[in-house]
Formats: C-alpha cells, sequence, structure tokens
C-alpha cells in the first residue's frame, strides 16, 4: 500500500529534506511537535521496523546518530528524544517505517513557547 512518504520518497509532495543518501532521507516533520522536529526514513519501503533488510536497517543505525547531531547543533540542545512507531494500536499513523528525532530545548513547551515560571 502506497503511503504520503512514498510520494515524498517519488518527489510526487515536496518536503524539507536535510540529509538524503542512496539509502535514508530525512525532513521536517509537517506537524513539528517541536523546532526541529525531524523525520528519518529509509528508502526501502517497508511498514514496519521488523520488515526492513539487514542493509537497510544498518544504514540507518549507521546515520540516525549523525543526523541527531545536526538536530542538536541547528536547535541548540542536545536533549531529544528518538520515538518509533509500528502498527495503528502503536499509534503509528503512516505505514512507512520512520524514525521521529523530538529535540526538547529546556523550558520550551511546544513549538518555540518559552514557559516562564507564574
Ligand atoms: P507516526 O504517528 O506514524 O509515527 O508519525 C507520522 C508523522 O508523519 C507525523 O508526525 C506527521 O506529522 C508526519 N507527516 C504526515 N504527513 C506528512 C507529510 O506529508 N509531510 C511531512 N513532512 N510529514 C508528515
Amino acid at each position: 500500500m502506497s503511503t504520503i512518504f512514498d510520494r515524498i520518497l517519488d518527489g510526487d509532495i515536496p518536503c524539507h529534506r536535510v540529509f538524503e543518501n542512496d539509502h535514508v532521507l530525512a525532513f521536517m516533520d509537517i506537524s513539528p511537535i517541536s523546532a526541529g522536529h525531524t523525520l528519518v526514513i529509509p528508502k526501502e519501503r517497508k511498514a514496519k521496523l521488523h520488515e526492513l533488510s539487514d542493509e537497510a536497517a544498518a544504514e540507518l543505525g549507521r546515520v540516525l546518530p549523525r543526523i541527531a547531531r545536526a538536530v542538536c547543533r541547528v536547535t541548540g540542545t542536545d536533549d531529544y528524544n528518538v520515538l518509533q512507531n509500528n502498527g495503528r494500536t502503536a499509534h503509528q499513523a503512516v505505514f512507512h517505517v520512520h524514525f521521529h528525532i523530538i529535540p526538547r530545548p529546556s523550558q520550551t513547551v511546544g513549538l518555540g513557547i518559552h514557559w516562564e515560571p507564574i
């Protein structure tokens, strides 16, 4: 089944690309939890992590820390979550493997809103 990420990979719909090689694409989430929220996807078209080939999984593992370093650099924080959902009951909405890198800047709630103590 084709997903929105297939259409991004095929160049049919735009995305803000931050990294690309022969096996992996990373781009900004369209609905970010925090500034810099980045999605990292394999070009291999599989819905769930355990379906990936060893080669695709190895390449993802190789580049994820590199992309996380770049996210830290541009957002100015080195605190972040890496989230990866598999299946509807695990809250996966797009059925193409993806990793979320979600920066967690201190004292920031949501999208760049700085919460002052009351
Ligand atoms: P999931 O819940 O499947 O782990 O997360 C899917 C993510 O894909 C969500 O954070 C959502 O905002 C993001 N997303 C869905 N459609 C698009 C799109 O067309 N472009 C981009 N850049 N992100 C998308």
